[in-house]
């Protein structure tokens, strides 16, 4: 099929890359010219492990290209996906200027059936909107469908996920495009939900919703197991072996960040006030996860005793590992606290350093995590990436001024920590 996937970030660049490597021949459309530049030559503007290869190995296939022109994408193509931004505005709503501006551009070139596909996360209703913008700027007879196909794929794992999906949810209103889609899709050869435009619109913000509940979940169960002197990790291998619960999205932390789950549970709890909902819960979800950041700071200020004039080295700066996306990042709000307490920051992220030095002030970025820990009084750990689990205590603790380490994501044996000779504080295992 010919498709178009316009906004090229982490999902629009992955899905057509994997729809590209499908057999299909796909165009991707950025207004940022830069990033298209580096597509064009086979970079990749983000990290994403397996993206850069799948994308240079599409090129020399000819089976995708890059283009900031969206209205000659539109024209050739049968399916368009809109994956652009939709971020948060000041009270939470989400921003779908960017929805509309596509949509518009996209209703003016229509010049033969084409499924327009929703594949940003927006809020109920917003298929409607489309549909109408684009009657109302489409030449007269103009034939397409709007659909809605809600991406699940997450940061770090974005092309395996994308490939592999758990479900396929298709939002549509007629058969031809449920015919286009599914065919689309069966490559994949996974569960495909088919369901109307607004479930498959609610099914995303649920799910996101959900998941940001069960990490504010165990976040506020360790500060309990904290406060009761019992231990986290136990209570949630407990609480995941029942298959009703699950153990995935269960491991205590610092509280969750990226460019999804917050900005997600903020639109779905306005949109549900719009509808005259008020989902409580969730707002318990939002005001916990904050919470969290903070007690986090709390215990390295209960460890340092003072946290004025202390050097602190952050180990992650990512919101999550194996991306670049500091986004929402936890770290961001983590560090500007130390560094109102007047904490000097010393920091190291495998691959977030370049995103974060343009969102941080006063840090020094460090080549790795030992030359951050060098004459550091404590290190933090923020982000769980592999190599941190990896690291040679004995010289971390060399390096460091004080044997000091507070884990927000508990990837170190308190035990073991101790018998190192460590003073070692995590979440919810005290
Ligand atoms: P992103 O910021 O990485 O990418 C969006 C891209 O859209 C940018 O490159 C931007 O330049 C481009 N863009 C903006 N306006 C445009 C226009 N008029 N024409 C063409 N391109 C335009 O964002 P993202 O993380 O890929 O997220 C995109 C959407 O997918 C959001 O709604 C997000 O909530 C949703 N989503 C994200 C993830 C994730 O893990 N990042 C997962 C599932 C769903």
């Amino acid at each position: 099929m010919n498709i178009a996937v316009v906004g090229t970030g982490y999902v629009g660049l992955v899905s057509g890359a994997c729809f590209a490597s499908l057999g299909n021949k796909v165009v991707c459309v950025d207004v940022d010219e830069r990033k298209i530049a580096m597509l064009k030559k086979g970079k990749s503007p983000i990290y994403e492990p397996g993206l850069e290869e799948l994308v240079r190995e599409n090129i020399r296939k000819k089976t995708i290209t890059f283009s900031t022109d969206l209205k000659s994408a539109t024209r050739k193509a049968e399916v368009i996906f809109i994956a652009v931004g939709t971020p948060p505005k000041p009270n939470g709503d989400a921003d779908l200027s960017y929805i509309e501006d596509v949509a518009r551009t996209i209703a003016r070139e229509v010049n033969g059936y084409k499924v327009i596909v929703e594949k940003s996360t927006v809020p109920v209703q917003t298929g409607e909107k489309i549909r109408d913008t684009m009657r109302l700027f489409a030449p007269k007879g103009a034939q397409f469908d709007v659909a809605s196909n809600p991406e699940f794929l997450r940061e770090g794992s974005a092309v395996s996920d994308f490939m592999n999906p758990d479900r396929v949810i298709l939002g549509v209103e007629s058969a031809r495009a449920k015919k286009v889609l599914i065919e689309l899709y069966k490559p994949l050869k996974s569960r495909i939900l088919v369901t109307d435009i607004k479930s498959a619109e609610i099914i995303k913000h649920a799910s996101n919703s959900f998941l940001a509940m069960k990490i504010s979940f165990i976040n506020a169960i360790a500060r309990v197991c904290d406060a009761a002197k019992a231990d986290v990790e136990l209570v949630s291998l407990g609480m995941g072996l029942d298959s009703r619960i699950g153990k995935s999205f269960l491991s205590p932390g610092i509280g969750f960040g990226g460019f999804c789950f917050p900005k997600d549970l903020a639109a779905f709890i306005r949109i549900c006030e719009k509808l005259g909902y008020d989902f409580d819960l969730l707002r318990a979800v939002e005001r916990i996860n904050e919470e969290q950041k903070r007690y986090f700071v709390k215990r390295i200020e209960e460890v340092l005793w003072n946290i004025n004039q202390k050097t602190i080295a952050v180990l992650g700066l990512a919101f999550k590992p194996n991306t670049d996306d500091m986004r929402y990042a936890p770290s961001l709000d983590i560090v500007a606290a130390l560094q109102a307490q007047g904490a000097r920051i010393r920091a190291y992220d495998p691959h977030a350093m370049d995103n974060a030095k343009k969102l941080m002030k006063n840090v020094v970025f460090c080549r790795d995590a030992y030359e951050a820990c060098k004459g550091a009084d404590c290190a933090i750990v923020v982000t769980e990436w592999g190599e941190f689990k990896q690291l040679d205590l004995k010289r971390v603790k060399k390096l460091l001024t004080q044997p000091t380490i507070v884990d927000g994501r508990n990837i170190y044996d308190p035990k073991k920590m101790k018998a190192l000779g460590f003073r070692y504080a995590s979440i919810g295992r005290s």
